[in-house]
């Protein structure tokens, strides 16, 4: 049997992420916005929430909930704000998830009791200038040297980028497309590692994106993540659980463009009435629901799929899909509905058409989605 309703440690978790949202993050996130600022303090406040910790076992500190837990989580977090939300996002399932999966036994009693935490935060550094889509087109390079590795090249976009304190980082070390890349635990203090630019962002921008620049930078050989050669299947593995994050951050942006939406319609007078009274206003919040709820549904079956060990590529990356689009137009309906104070900064809706557009692209665009998706019908 299907059961459609969240178990209770589940709702907990909705409850307790919800009132720290709306406590935390819906007062200040459009000045974080405004000013740039990573929201430092509110990510240490989830922290001793258990939230950093949702892929983390208990043995080194976590509580490990797992992805369903940490979509429902990141709904409410998205909810209240998105560079928040993406934070938590990749550290959970872009760096704490891939080092439990494919770590040693040291590497996650080095690492993961700080990252559950909030004393270290994680990134993910896969994108390069010339590799974006095309991921297995990286060119930064890792060469042995005695027991060492030593890297160059440069990442672009990393999210927490100059915040964060360890970095996976995908390098060449082979000549072959995909089995000739490695995966590496990377720590700042590490001689010839660098933050290079931050980026001016149209959404998101509470959130650092930054490149990583790395000169003959020194990487123990005890940091290779997973085996030599092994990094790219780590990628792609990783980005089944990071995309049924950004689908869950969607969930969030796109929930609060309907929540807003719905009090403005019952606020705004037009033609002696409350917009809300007409259909076509009506209309517009049914179908955002519907298709909220339907985009929930898919992440929440792509979660569960992931959390029981099964395949879920397909899954997460329609989850992702549907997420992202429903979001988009959520956002753009919540502006219309709003009309020119949409268009303002006096409404919060603004900023989430900003920060909607921003899931449609990371962790694969919607046609490398679709391109996914077609790949596993054909096969
Ligand atoms: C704010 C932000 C944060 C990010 N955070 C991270 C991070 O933490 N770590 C990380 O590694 N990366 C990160 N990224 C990178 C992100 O994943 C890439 O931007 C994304 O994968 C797209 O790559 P690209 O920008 O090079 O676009 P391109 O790949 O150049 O795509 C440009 C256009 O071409 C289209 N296109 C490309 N290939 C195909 C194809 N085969 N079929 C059809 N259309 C195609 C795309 O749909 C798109 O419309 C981040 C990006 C941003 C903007």
């Amino acid at each position: 049997m299907v059961s459609f309703t969240l178990q209770e440690d589940l709702q907990m978790l909705r409850d307790t992420a919800r009132e720290f949202a709306e406590k935390e993050l819906v007062p200040n996130a459009a000045a974080w916005d405004e000013e740039r600022r990573f929201p430092r303090e509110a990510v240490m406040k989830a922290a001793e929430l258990g939230f950093l910790g949702m892929s983390i076992p208990e043995e080194y500190g976590g509580n490990r909930m797992g992805n369903l837990a940490l979509c429902v989580l990141l709904e409410e977090i998205n909810r209240g704000c998105a560079s928040t939300g993406v934070t938590v996002s990749v550290h959970n399932s872009l760096f704490c998830s891939p080092l439990v999966k494919f770590g040693t036994e040291e590497q996650k009693r080095r690492y993961l009791p700080k990252m559950a935490t909030g004393e270290t935060l994680g990134a993910y550094c896969l994108s390069e200038a010339g590799a974006g889509s095309d991921a297995a087109g990286l060119s930064c390079a890792a060469v042995r040297d005695g027991g060492d590795w030593v890297l160059n090249g440069a990442k672009l976009w990393i999210t927490t980028g100059s915040e964060a304190d360890v970095f996976i980082i995908f390098a060449r070390t082979g000549e072959h497309r995909t089995r000739g890349i490695s995966a590496f635990l990377v720590e700042k203090a590490f001689e010839g590692f660098g933050v290079g630019k931050k980026e001016e962002k149209l959404g998101i921008r509470a959130s650092p994106t930054t490149e990583i620049l790395l000169q003959d930078c020194r990487v123990p050989g005890e940091n290779l993540l997973g085996e030599e050669g092994q990094g790219f299947k780590i990628a792609l593995d990783t980005l089944d659980g990071g995309r049924l994050g950004i689908a869950a951050q969607s969930l969030g942006i796109g929930r609060a463009c309907l929540e807003a939406s719905i009090r403005y319609a019952k606020e705004r007078k037009q033609f002696g009435r409350e917009i809300g009274q007409f259909q076509a206003i009506q209309w517009k919040l049914a179908d955002m629901a519907t298709n909220l709820e339907a985009a929930r549904l898919l992440t929440w079956k792509a979660a569960a799929r992931r959390d029981e060990g099964l395949p879920c590529t397909k899954e997460s990356a329609m989850a992702k899909l549907a997420a992202s689009r429903t979001c988009n137009a959520a956002a753009r309906e919540a502006v219309q509905i709003h009309g020119g104070a949409g268009y303002t900064r006096e409404f919060p809706v603004e900023r989430y058409m900003r920060d909607a557009r921003i899931t449609e692209i990371y962790e694969g665009v919607t046609d490398i989605q679709r391109l996914v998706i077609s790949r596993h019908l054909m096969a």
